[in-house]
């Protein structure tokens, strides 16, 4: 795939998604370009083949803001979006939190974390396998006075199944029973469904109702 050429972008009206997730791009598009008049939205891997940062952070919202940073630094460009989220679990003192990603070892194994969450919760009743989706967006704007930084937070509240169900979404939705949508697992749920429910959804409209 061809990159887009960032000379020919207009900064003031680009904004660069830091995600390789296609889906994200278009959830975050649909909830902050009615916010941002004119401005185009595109993922980091359309501008170019760059390497991720270091997640150093100690919170959601400080590994945002390293993938916003980062993606400012590598682009050049001046205004980024970035996310970070994951899953907290009541009775494991909101583990795995910043770790979700790589909570088996390695990074994005889905199914080793979900495998790793039932075996860590396995004694674990179902009134208190309580949890949490959080989500942590940055809007990132650089001009020559420096840097502001807007960001949304959001959850989604629920609690740990005993079994996997549904094949829709990623991570762990196939364990999470919503406290919104009784009885179903986020993977269970149509994406549209989702995404009006997520936690990015909920950090999104934070972000974009400090920009209206
Ligand atoms: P990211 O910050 O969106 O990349 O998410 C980090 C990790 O948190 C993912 O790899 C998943 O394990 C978990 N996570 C975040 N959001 C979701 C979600 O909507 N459903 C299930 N798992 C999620």
């Amino acid at each position: 795939m061809a990159f887009v050429d960032i000379s020919t972008l207009d900064p003031t009206h680009t904004v660069v998604v830091a995600t390789g997730n296609a889906h994200k791009v278009t959830e975050i598009e649909a909830i902050l370009s009615p916010v941002m008049d004119g401005v185009r939205f595109l993922a980091l891997g359309e501008l170019g083949d760059y390497p991720d940062p270091v997640e150093d952070g100690q919170t959601f919202h400080d590994n945002a803001l390293i993938k916003a940073r980062a993606a400012l630094d590598e682009t050049g460009l001046t205004m980024a979006v970035a996310d970070d989220s994951g899953l907290c679990v009541d009775a494991l003192g909101g583990a795995p939190g910043i770790f979700s990603a790589r909570w088996a070892g390695e990074h994005g194994n889905d199914d080793a974390n979900n495998d790793k969450l039932l075996v860590e919760l396995a004694d674990v009743p179902a009134e208190k396998r309580g949890a949490h989706f959080h989500s942590s967006v940055v809007l990132v704007q650089r001009d020559e006075d420096g840097e502001e930084v807007l960001s949304g937070e959001g959850d989604c509240t629920g609690s740990i199944g005993f079994k996997r169900r549904g094949n829709s979404g990623f991570g762990y939705d196939p364990l999470f029973l919503l406290d919104d949508v009784p009885g179903k697992t986020m993977a269970e749920l149509e994406p549209e469904e989702k995404n009006a429910l997520s936690h990015r959804f909920h950090a999104l409209q934070d972000l974009a109702s400090k920009l209206r």
